[in-house]
């Protein structure tokens, strides 16, 4: 039987106690934060504001009138009284009006004194240097070919004076800071001599005659000639000495008077000009102007005044030249234009330069003429001494203008 074997047993019920029903459970906050907002005003661009507007009537403009103001009879009576008196002495001043005139100029004679031992050869310029010296250069001032004459510079200080004998015509004289007098010739020679001494003598500088002498500071000195060479030379006690130098060449020529192309064949240099250290000019044979870079020695082309080129100079803000056929004449600085200053007059001597009044002989007639005083500004001829022909004048250091006239005397006129 089956049914036997089914026993019953007793039911044994086992509790089993919670281990974490009471268990107190530690809360995690795992929550998610991302970064702060953060708040920008960024401007943009506003767009152009639209008006609209409409104005159907002109505005009335409110206008001021004199109508119903009374000016007393007084008042009017005062000021034609002023009037009369005004007329009736206007007289009394007249003859003061010259004094308050400046456009007249004139020149007087302080100091007239011969010039002892002159040469039998022309005077070819005068220059006035530091300490009241004055240097008298006996030459020729152009030569056909070579120079073959036996040339002179007389020094002349107070009452002092000495003369320098030269192999060959003398062109330009500078005067050292130490009273070294600087010469140079139409051979090329530059020479510094001391009290009439030739204590130095260089051949090697220039190979033609030196057209031009220019300070460049106390100690530098530019040099030019026709042989094209620009050469920047340190003076020493007793010698110079070549530092830079440069040549022009038919290339640096502005283009209007390039003619062919043989560019480094050289063109001579007639003048230096201009004013302190930074404005530095040069002028050509041709008529050529050039700016110069005085540290360089580079030059750059202006431009050219096609009746050729003598004499510079820098007055003002444009350049005062002589031309080939002795005419006076300017140029504008931008090398453009060119005008005649004086009309009719031939001017052969070098010209000499007070404030913006150049002073010249008048040498239409001959060599020897009277002193003519052309004012740039005014663009007249606003001075004439006629007391003597002269031969050459310069203006030195005390504004004073140096003259030699046809009777070889030193005269010192001053403006009156
Ligand atoms: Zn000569």
């Amino acid at each position: 039987m089956v049914a036997d074997r089914f026993q019953t047993t007793a039911t044994t019920t086992v509790t089993i106690e919670s281990t974490w029903q009471n268990r107190e459970v530690v809360k995690t906050d795992a929550s998610v934060e991302t970064l702060p907002l953060v708040r920008r005003d960024i401007a943009c661009s506003p767009p152009p504001p639209c008006y609209a507007s409409t104005q159907t009537e002109v505005s009335a403009e409110e206008r001021l009138s004199a109508r119903g103001i009374l000016i007393s009879k007084d008042c009017v009576n005062a000021l034609l009284d002023a009037i009369d008196d005004a007329r009736n002495t206007a007289h009394l001043f007249e003859r003061l009006e010259t004094f308050h005139r400046t456009d007249e100029l004139r020149l007087a004679l302080f100091r007239r004194t011969p010039i002892e031992e002159a040469a039998d050869l022309p005077i070819s310029s005068l220059k006035c240097g530091r300490n009241a010296r004055t240097a008298i250069l006996f030459g020729y001032r152009a030569h056909e070919s070579w120079c073959s004459h036996v040339g002179k510079v007389i020094i002349t200080q107070r009452s002092r004076n000495y003369s320098i004998p030269l192999g060959s015509c003398p062109t330009q004289v500078a005067f050292g800071q130490q009273q070294q007098v600087i010469i140079a010739t139409a051979s090329g020679e530059m020479l510094v001599t001391f009290e009439g001494e030739t204590l130095w003598q260089s051949d090697t500088i220039h190979a033609e005659a030196v057209t031009s002498f220019r300070w460049v500071s106390p100690q530098l000195l530019l040099s030019a000639g026709l042989d094209g060479r620009l050469v920047l030379s340190s003076l020493n006690s007793t010698s110079l000495e070549a530092v830079r130098s440069t040549a022009i060449a038919v290339s640096d020529l502005p283009r209007s008077l390039r003619r062919n192309n043989a560019t480094s064949r050289r063109t001579g240099i007639v003048g230096i000009t201009g004013s302190g250290r930074r404005d530095v000019f040069l002028a050509g044979e041709t008529g050529a102007l050039w700016s110069l870079d005085a540290d360089s020695l580079s030059v750059s082309a202006i431009g050219a005044d096609p009746e050729g080129i003598e004499q510079v100079y820098y007055v003002g803000d444009s350049f005062v030249t002589v031309s080939a056929a002795h005419k006076l004449r300017s140029t504008t600085r931008d090398g453009l234009s060119h005008a005649d200053l004086s009309p009719g007059v031939t001017v052969e001597a070098d010209l000499a330069i007070s404030g913006d009044t150049i002073l010249m002989i008048d040498s239409t007639k001959s060599t020897a003429g009277p002193i003519i005083g052309f004012s740039i500004e005014k663009g007249e001829e606003i001075l004439r001494y006629e007391d003597g022909k002269f031969l050459a004048i310069a203006v030195n250091d005390d504004n004073e203008v140096i003259a030699v006239d046809e009777q070889m005397q030193l005269n010192v006129l001053q403006f009156v």
